[in-house]
């Protein structure tokens, strides 16, 4: 297998129109390009290419699918060979991790995570432990079908909970001390869990791996427990270059042809509960170049819905300049 990071920049380097155009006479058609479909017999073309977008669809059969679906169904080539084919045009190194036997370096970083992950969600399904944590989901208007699509979780209030489900399965200290779901205040004392009594956000990348956590504290925040709390920087999670939701929300923005942007995961996942999908949110930065091009992938338009207090305003006009060098068009 490729890593989804690679597989994502091949995506996002590739000029769709140059290599469908090989193997198909695209005609432009303003700004976007038709021809006659490939994939079934026809005298007027339906068959459209949205570089904007990067994808192609047939009005006439309904085949549609990214660069690499194109060329596995025209070429009959496999994933991982699409995606070397079009890797090699745009100058990006591909290893295939599964069949040169290297192994992904931060495979058991993900591991961790992904325990974590299921111990979160555990504890909120919990009968006694969860409780709390979903009365108050509930009472903020987040019903189950939101809290299952967001995988939605609960860090209970103990100090080291997680830590001991881990160790159950051989999950140790350094390694959740690397991916910073314990915390460890000096050399030599015993570490701790870095999320209690919270509501637990996991952070995913676009193409959907959970890679850090947020939590929103159950009650009230006071003195040295923040009302959100993030996982740090480690070697899988640059906060900067996550957009929160947009695994979840990356196929309404591109059908809603925008996106918006509010200021944290607590109302990213308000929005969508209430019906509104195409929904992302910046991790504690008012919104990073890096981001502003991840979106700038699935859509042009852009909406700005931070808090309208002195920080919101500020926000906003940061954001909007972000973006506006991004290509993309805020309002
Ligand atoms: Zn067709």
């Amino acid at each position: 297998m490729i890593p989804d990071d690679v597989v994502d920049e091949v995506r996002a380097r590739a000029d769709i129109v140059d290599i469908i155009g090989e193997h198909v006479a695209l005609k432009r058609a303003g700004k976007d390009f038709k021809a006659r479909c490939p994939f079934h017999e026809e005298r007027t073309p339906s068959f459209y290419v949205v570089p904007s977008k990067g994808f192609y669809k047939c009005f006439g059969c309904n085949e549609s699918g990214d660069v690499f679906t194109f060329l596995m169904k025209r070429l009959g080539l496999s994933f991982v060979d699409a995606v070397k084919a079009v890797a090699v045009r745009v100058g990006v190194e591909v290893r295939d991790v599964s069949r040169q036997g290297g192994e992904d370096p931060h495979r058991h970083l993900h591991e961790a995570n992904s325990f974590a992950q299921e111990f979160f969600k555990k504890a909120l399904w919990d009968r006694n432990a969860g409780r709390p944590a979903r009365a108050y989901l509930k009472k903020r208007g987040i019903g189950r079908d939101a809290v299952e699509r967001f995988d939605l979780g609960f860090a209970p209030d103990e100090w080291r909970s997680l830590r001991e489900g881990a160790a159950v399965h051989g999950i140790e200290d350094p390694v959740l001390l690397e991916v910073g779901l314990l915390v460890q205040r000096e050399i030599g004392k015993e570490p701790y869990d870095r999320f209690r009594n919270r509501i637990i956000f996991p952070i995913q990348s676009a193409s959907g791996r959970t890679l850090a956590f947020g939590g929103r504290i159950l009650g009230q925040s006071g003195k040295g427990a923040p009302k959100y709390l993030n996982s740090p920087e480690t070697p899988v999670y640059h906060k900067g270059e996550v957009l929160y939701g947009l695994s979840w929300g990356k196929n309404a923005i591109r059908r809603e042809e925008g996106g918006l942007v509010v200021e944290g995961y607590m109302d990213a996942v308000s929005l969508a509960a209430g019906g509104i999908e195409n929904v992302v949110a910046p991790l504690g930065t008012s919104m990073t170049e890096d981001q502003a091009k991840l979106l700038a992938r699935y859509c042009t338009k852009v909406f700005l819905l931070f808090d309208s207090d002195a920080a919101g305003l500020k926000a906003t006009f940061r954001a909007g300049d972000v973006l506006l060098a991004a290509g993309l068009h805020p309002s």
